[in-house]
């Protein structure tokens, strides 16, 4: 069997690899000249266990990412054969109620518990396999004299610790590109941009434009893991969708954190339009703030190619403005001085998802976040993978579909 993956990101990856593993022959195309250069690597790498989404109380989102988020490590230690403990991750993210937040302390509070039991009940069975971590039994709310040691306590309401980690996407893509260009049974082709799928009963032809000129192929079967592409091609292939969607264009700051100072904590804010901090042992640094970092919405169909680095002045304002909102909030971020840290990126990419409006509306179904997957038509297969964290368990569930195991 031939399978054609469209987009190397991290969802087109995976399902090449879960494909080749159940003895698929795979041809993956991508139209920029090397795998995994788009969202997938300028993302912050948070491998979500649902906290996040307290604007979703039905539970739905939270349970839809802890089962993304358990799969994750497993599916990478049989794919890359890298252990689980192998991957470079975070401290913890910590949970801080801003004062704006569109949910209150009384109401974020039990959502987080409930969310841990959630988690701690799912591991249970699964026995380490979030990173080979020892989950603890509560989320542990911080006293107000931890609060104020980190925090402006004006604006941190509560602060609660989760086992939430990220891991750095540049590292896991290195790994990856290595593994996709080893394997015997995945043919990789960049610099391939795919204009077509077209579907008919016994195969589906590939229409896509390349080094040596335009290509139409057969394959017995398509999966459309393009992103922000993938409605677009979706129609192409003859699956129409009236329901509205939004692709914003977020950004995010990564450094290495000075020697000497003490580093900041992992902190997630919530609920709206807030941002986070991601901090690494080796003191790499990630952060992002909604009003900064948040640079254009777009909700047709197929939304602008968006830069993934910025060019000046807007990589400057970026960092500067993120870093002046979070060292408002966070003592440790104080004094940086965007201009001389060390490895400063700033890169983003578009975040695909149904909804009308933007976060700033506690409606918006930007807040529940599970509607998202495989859809299938005949043999064409596209992937809405919602979140990083998600690929890998979405990628099985392809190659489940299209080659079922004996
Ligand atoms: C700033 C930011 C932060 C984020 N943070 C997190 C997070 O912490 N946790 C989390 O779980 N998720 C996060 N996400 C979301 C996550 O990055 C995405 O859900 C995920 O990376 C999307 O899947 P992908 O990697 O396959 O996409 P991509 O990497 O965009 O892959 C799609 C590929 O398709 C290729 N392509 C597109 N169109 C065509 C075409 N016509 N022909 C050929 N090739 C084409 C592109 O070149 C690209 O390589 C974040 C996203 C952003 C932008």
């Amino acid at each position: 069997m031939h399978v054609g993956v469209l987009g190397g990101g991290l969802q087109g990856c995976c399902a090449a690899l879960a494909l080749a593993a159940r003895g698929a022959d795979i041809t993956i195309f991508d139209r920029n000249e090397q795998l995994l250069s788009r969202a997938a690597v300028a993302n912050e790498g948070k491998i979500h266990l649902g906290y996040m989404y307290a604007g979703d109380p039905t539970l739905a989102t939270a349970r839809t990412m802890i089962a993304g988020a358990f799969a994750f490590a497993p599916f990478f230690e049989r794919h890359l054969d890298k252990p689980m403990q192998s991957f470079a991750v975070s401290q913890p993210a910590s949970y801080v109620v801003h004062r704006d937040s569109q949910h209150g302390v009384e109401e974020v509070g039990p959502y987080l518990e409930t969310v841990h039991r959630l988690v701690v009940d799912y591991g249970q069975s699964r026995c380490k396999q979030y990173f080979g971590r020892t989950l603890p039994p509560a989320v542990r709310r911080w006293p107000a004299a931890e609060i104020e040691a980190e925090f402006d306590p004006a604006v941190a309401l509560a602060v609660f610790d989760s086992p939430e980690v990220a891991i750095n996407p540049v590292e896991l893509a290195a790994a990856l590109r290595e593994a996709m260009a080893a394997h015997p049974k995945i043919e990789v082709r960049c610099g391939h941009l795919v204009t077509r799928a077209e579907r008919d009963t016994d195969f589906v032809h590939v229409v896509s434009d390349g080094p040596d000129g335009p290509l139409r192929e057969r394959y017995d079967h398509v999966v459309n893991a393009l992103w922000e592409g993938r409605l677009a091609l979706n129609e192409t292939a003859g699956l129409h969708s009236e329901r509205p969607v939004v692709h914003r264009l977020k950004y995010g700051v990564s450094f290495r954190f000075p020697q000497g100072r003490r580093a900041p904590p992992s902190a997630t804010f919530i609920s709206g339009p807030f941002g986070e901090v991601v901090s690494y042992a080796d003191r790499l640094t990630y952060l992002t703030w909604y009003s900064e970092c948040m640079r254009a919405i777009s909700k047709l169909t197929a939304p602008p190619d968006w830069q993934t680095h910025p060019d000046e002045p807007l990589r400057s304002q970026i960092s500067a403005g993120t870093l002046r909102v979070l060292a408002a909030i966070m003592p440790a971020l104080r004094d940086l001085d965007a201009n001389s840290l060390a490895e400063l990126s700033v890169k983003g990419g578009a975040i695909v998802a149904w909804g009308k409006t933007d976060i700033y509306d506690p409606q918006s179904e930007l807040h529940r976040r599970y509607e998202i997957g495989v859809t299938t038509a005949g043999r064409f297969h596209s992937v809405d993978p919602g979140k990083l964290t998600m690929a890998p368990y979405f990628a099985e569930m392809c190659a489940a579909r299209i080659a079922p195991a004996d």
